[in-house]
């Protein structure tokens, strides 16, 4: 419990503010950037939804837009063809089922087109607060680096241990803390262990060696890189 402790008080400390970085404006706005993520990233997502939701600015829009104007759009994110099927026939789906609402309710989210158990997760965790973490591939790639997951756990298994790791009013927030912290920090290639005070505790047997050496317990928990650095020179220069 103390690990997980340490790891979220880190976190509280470098992402204070953690937001979700999709850009919406309406319920379903966010439910449809969601599904159009999908092997994309919100940065690009937010670039074709700012013409989408632009041109087609309501549901029954969308609903009766031409689809080869929508593929055209999406084009930029991938799997074009596909989301724009998904994006009218969600479109089609909240207006004839639901009165045009997003519903908080799993099993609803659920059954629409594109929508699967990490997209729900976001959305009731985005709109509704419910106490859900959706494993994408950030918070998957953290878990297993800080040993909180093992190694060959899936992301349900994932899901589930983090579910009962982390207290359920706190979830929401370290859903978004993770996958930023994975997004800016602990990123896939180029970790930035150096400036990393999870150093000690991190399992990633790439992670920067050098951070492993000058770490010390106590105060802060480290020497910054630039007293490294310092230390480095003079090393180098008494060896003269
Ligand atoms: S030490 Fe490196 S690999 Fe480990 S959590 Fe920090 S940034 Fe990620």
């Amino acid at each position: 419990m103390n690990k997980i402790n340490n790891i979220l008080k880190y976190l509280d400390e470098i992402i204070p503010d953690p937001i979700c970085e999709l850009n919406y404006n309406k319920d379903y706005e966010l439910l449809i950037a969601v599904v159009l993520s999908a092997q994309t990233t919100d940065r690009e997502v937010n670039k074709v939804t700012s013409v989408l939701f632009n041109k087609y600015s309501s549901l029954n829009t969308l609903k009766t837009a031409p689809v080869e104007d929508l593929i055209e759009i999406l084009r930029p994110i991938g799997m074009n063809h596909k989301k724009a099927l998904f994006v009218k026939q969600i479109a089609a789906d909240l207006i004839d089922l639901y009165d045009g609402k997003v519903i908080n309710d799993r099993k609803v989210l659920e059954s629409l087109s594109g929508v699967g158990r990490k997209t729900a997760s976001v959305v009731m965790t985005e709109l509704f607060n419910e106490p859900y973490i959706a494993v994408d591939t950030h918070v998957a790639r953290v878990s297993k680096r800080l040993g909180l997951v093992l190694e060959k756990d899936n992301v349900l298994t994932i899901e589930n241990k983090l579910t009962k790791l982390i207290d359920s009013d706190k979830l929401a927030r370290a859903h978004y803390q993770l996958i930023l912290f994975g997004r800016y920090y602990c990123t896939s290639p180029k970790p930035n262990c150096i400036n990393c005070k999870l150093n000690k505790i991190c399992k990633y047997e790439k992670k920067t060696l050098l951070n492993s050496v000058f770490y010390t317990p106590g105060s802060s928990g480290f020497v910054s890189s630039s007293m490294i650095f310092i230390v480095l020179v003079y090393a180098s220069a008494f060896s003269l």
